[in-house]
């Protein structure tokens, strides 16, 4: 007898592959395939990660399970399909788009993301909703074919989205799995934590990217991770640096080059200042107490303290002063 977990996952196993059989084989996909090949993607890759195209039909996907034999309750809550309000009738979540499988632990593809191929088209990735076989929170994309590279490495490279980590593999930075956008949660935590305790957050390096590899470094911190991370100049993400400099150049200046947390901090807070006007400069020296005041470590604490002074010509008394000022005021 079939649980109708197992029966979700055959879904998402048959349209997975026929979604993949669209994109490569057929002329309805031809566009798609055209747009990912223009973005650097490969055969080899496109075939690796399963990459597939969605038809512009408000009904394929209806017709293509009940054919199989599923029923519309068993689409429905597969989140594959959506009710229509008021009414007996069904359609299609994904429609004209290219579809990313998503995979749990054990490989088996249990939901979709689909992208968007016209630039206006909203939203750019569209996900399969919470079901009884997808957990969002506890997904991370390439999980299941990374898990040996990790172990072999001792070490997990994490970025955002999907091209990221695609790209990845592709310049051999084949430990790499992604949060698909969504902040890192704790059960991620907990499955990445079972192989390694090293991680290279190679988020965007955008403000918002940052912002996002900032708080992921405080929880990974958290839970005894040894954290690096990774930055790009120009706002740049991880595929797009890959596309323009290669794989070589990401491995050595990018992942090689990665940053601890202070030093990320360092260079975050320089940002859109001028460290030569007052003002800034005062604000950067606040911002660095402030995260100066967290560290546990005496010996950190003072390593980064002397930086400073170093570096403001500050004397280290007046700067321990206010590093225990700051600690008094939010204990
Ligand atoms: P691309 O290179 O295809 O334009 P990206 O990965 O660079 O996409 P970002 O905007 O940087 O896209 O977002 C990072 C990740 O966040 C995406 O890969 C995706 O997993 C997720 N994401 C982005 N936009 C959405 C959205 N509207 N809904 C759900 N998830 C999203
Ligand atoms: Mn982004
Ligand atoms: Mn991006
Ligand atoms: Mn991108």
């Amino acid at each position: 007898l079939e649980s109708p977990e197992h029966r979700m996952i055959q879904a998402h196993e048959l349209l997975r592959k026929f979604y993949h059989h669209l994109l490569v084989n057929t002329k309805e996909g031809q566009e798609a395939l055209e747009y990912l090949l223009e973005r650097g993607f490969t055969r080899q890759t496109i075939d690796e990660f399963q990459i597939g195209y969605s038809l512009p039909s408000w009904d394929f996907t209806v017709k293509f399970l009940e054919k199989r034999g599923f029923s519309l309750k068993e689409m429905e809550s597969s989140g594959l399909i959506i009710k229509k309000e008021d009414s007996n009738s069904y359609f299609d979540r994904f429609r004209n788009r290219i579809m990313f499988p998503l995979e749990d632990e054990k490989g088996r593809t249990v939901a979709f993301s689909g992208r968007a191929i016209q630039p206006d088209e909203q939203p750019k990735y569209l996900n399969s909703p919470e079901t009884p076989i997808f957990h969002k929170s506890t997904v991370l994309y390439h999980f299941h074919k990374a898990r040996t590279f990790i172990r072999q490495k001792d070490e997990v490279v994490l970025f955002e989205g999907f091209a990221d980590v695609i790209s990845a593999t592709t310049a051999d930075v084949k430990n790499s799995v992604g949060t698909m956008g969504t902040s890192l949660t704790p059960q991620h935590i907990q499955s990445l934590k079972r192989i390694t305790d090293k991680v290279v957050i190679c988020f965007d390096s955008d403000k918002a990217g940052m912002e996002a590899a900032n708080r992921a470094s405080v929880a990974l911190i958290q839970s005894g991770f040894q954290v690096k991370i990774a930055l790009m100049p120009d706002r740049m993400d991880p595929d797009d640096y890959i596309k323009k400099y290669g794989g070589e150049k990401f491995r050595v200046e990018v992942i090689q080059s990665s940053l601890t947390r202070m030093s990320f901090l360092s260079y975050f807070y320089r940002q859109g200042k001028n460290l030569q006007e007052e003002g800034d400069r005062l604000t950067y020296i606040e911002k660095m107490i402030g995260e100066i005041s967290h560290i546990e470590s005496p010996v950190e604490q003072e390593l980064y303290v002397k930086s400073l002074s170093d570096e403001f010509n500050i004397q280290m008394d007046t700067l321990i002063g206010q590093v225990e000022k700051v600690r008094k005021s939010n204990p």
